[in-house]
């Protein structure tokens, strides 16, 4: 058993309360871990040491280029712990170990991208429209930054939100999801160790009730950034109400992928197996609407049925497996019950749907594809987390773009065409934050990331996020030999 202390005002420590919940391994459905549920006395210690790091004390008279080295050595850490970071990950959330472990290497890049940026945050010297006076911008901290993140990629989201703001020269408490506690907290030794001030990057854990609400309104937090689910995401909106902090979210999604019969099958096909299986299906960018065009569409039934009756499910922690388990047992239930209401309205089952034979223990699922008519289906429309590929027909392009756009979500899309002209076309004409053409689930630090409509707003990732990390001032400077004219009457 891995009992975790939080790491707060750069100490480890318990919960006010002495309060701890269990986490469970998803592949045994066992307690593996326990960690502090943190709580609001908890929550309001890490913010008052995040606000006092941020004004008093070394982190607020270091230059940028020493926060960027403290974040090298950072990334550093991560990298040369890929291998344990990904292994909790893995045994706290049953996503693949070959993934959580690579993920873990490429989370360094993040630190690595913005430690880079650090020493780049400039503001501006204004071409004024008045005479005799000098007037510059300061790109200034925003002061102390809530980060909220859910259990699918705890390390990456962890990164995305905490890079940039202490880049920026932020301070950072980052709340981590009660259904994956561990990750974080493995990290927090690494963050331990890179030299951060006391009070800069604190890392909690704890339920949305009491402590996401009360990090989210508390009001010495001046920017939130969000991901999560919608219902929980109107919560945090309201918190902030009391604040005013700026927010991002990063929401759920229900993205389509688009295949032309001219498309390289196997390549379309091995982009739905990413979109849909890959994590189990529990990744914010699923693409769980495949839209094919007629000429094509029996041979890519046949071809994902093959490819998903040949999934090998396993212990996420062997490297041969490709599929690991859920990480609830409540998304398991409820993919079940989705299939189930889908196939009564007229989806037809091509494969899956079911518990795989031998997994008794842990929340086990074959990969499952639905034919559906039309997107009146349940599977169609709902956020599963789960891998269920709902796959539709269309004929033309038109009716491709406006079936993938008949939705609330905007988050990820992928298109599937040898034809260079279509392939921008629809790329321009599909509503959603990121496009992937002829691949798909690609990130990087350098490339935006985020959505539209109910997949939420604000961006997370690439250069025009450090606009979000800081606030701007404008310095107006008198530079005139004369004091100051008329008070009455406005310059
Ligand atoms: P969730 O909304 O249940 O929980 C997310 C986080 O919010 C958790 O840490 C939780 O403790 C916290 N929370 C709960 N109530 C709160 C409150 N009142 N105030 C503040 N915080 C509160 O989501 P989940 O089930 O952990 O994660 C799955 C969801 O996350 C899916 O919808 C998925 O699409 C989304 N997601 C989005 C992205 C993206 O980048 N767009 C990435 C990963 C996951």
């Amino acid at each position: 058993m891995n009992d975790y202390p939080m790491y707060i005002d750069g100490g480890f420590c318990e919960a006010s309360d002495g309060g701890r919940f269990d986490s469970v391994n998803p592949a045994t459905g066992l307690v593996w871990a326990t960690a502090p549920a943190a709580t609001e006395e908890d929550v309001d210690r890490a913010v008052r040491a995040a606000r006092r790091a941020l004004h008093e004390g070394e982190w607020a008279t270091m230059t940028p280029t020493q926060r960027g080295k403290v974040l090298f050595r950072l990334a550093d850490l991560v990298e040369e712990h890929a291998e344990i970071l990904g292994s909790v990950e893995t045994t706290d959330s049953g996503k693949l170990a070959v993934e959580t472990r690579g993920q873990s290497a490429y989370v360094a890049e993040y630190y690595r991208y913005y430690a880079g940026l650090a020493d780049k945050i400039q503001g501006a010297t204004l071409p004024i429209d008045k005479p005799d006076m000098h007037v510059y911008t300061l790109a200034e901290p925003i002061g102390v930054v809530a980060g909220i993140v859910p259990w699918n990629a705890e390390m990456l989201l962890t990164a995305t939100k905490a890079a940039p703001a202490l880049a920026a020269g932020n301070t950072v408490v980052i709340k981590s999801s009660e259904e994956a506690p561990a990750p974080v907290l493995e990290f927090a030794r690494l963050v331990d160790q890179a030299g951060f001030p006391p009070g800069v990057f604190n890392l909690i854990t704890g339920f949305g009730e009491p402590c996401g609400r009360a990090l989210t309104s508390h009001p010495l937090v001046s920017r939130v950034s969000f991901t999560g689910g919608a219902d929980t995401a109107r919560h945090v909106v309201v918190n902030t109400a009391n604040n005013f902090a700026h927010l991002s979210l990063e929401l759920g999604g229900k993205s389509p992928i688009l295949i032309f019969d001219d498309a390289d099958l196997g390549g379309a096909v091995n982009g739905a197996v990413a979109g849909n299986f890959g994590a189990s299906g529990q990744s914010c960018v699923a693409g769980s609407r495949v839209f094919v065009q007629s000429g094509i569409y029996a041979d890519f039934i046949d071809e994902v049925v093959k490819r998903a009756e040949a999934v090998r499910i396993g212990d996420p922690l062997d490297a041969d497996t490709q599929m690991g388990p859920l990480a609830t047992r409540e998304q398991r239930d409820r993919a079940e019950a989705v299939i189930a209401e889908s196939i009564a309205q007229g989806a037809t089952l091509h494969t899956g749907g079911r518990r795989p034979d031998g997994f008794d223990a842990g929340w086990y699922f074959e990969p499952t594809l639905l034919a559906c008519p039309d997107q009146d289906i349940r599977s169609t429309r709902v956020e599963l987390f789960a891998p269920v590929m709902s796959a539709l027909k269309f004929e033309t392009e038109e009716e491709g773009i406006a079936l993938a756009n008949d939705t609330e979500f905007g988050l990820g899309s992928g298109v599937f065409t040898q034809n260079l002209a279509r392939a921008h076309r629809v790329a321009r004409a599909i509503h959603s934050g990121i496009v992937w053409i002829n691949t798909y689930r690609a990130i990087s630090p350098v490339s935006p990331f985020g959505g539209f409509g109910q997949s939420g707003y604000g961006r997370e990732a690439g250069l025009d996020v450090m606009h979000e990390y800081t606030r701007t001032k404008a310095v107006w400077v008198n530079t005139s030999q004369e004091p100051m004219a008329n008070p009455f009457v406005m310059r």
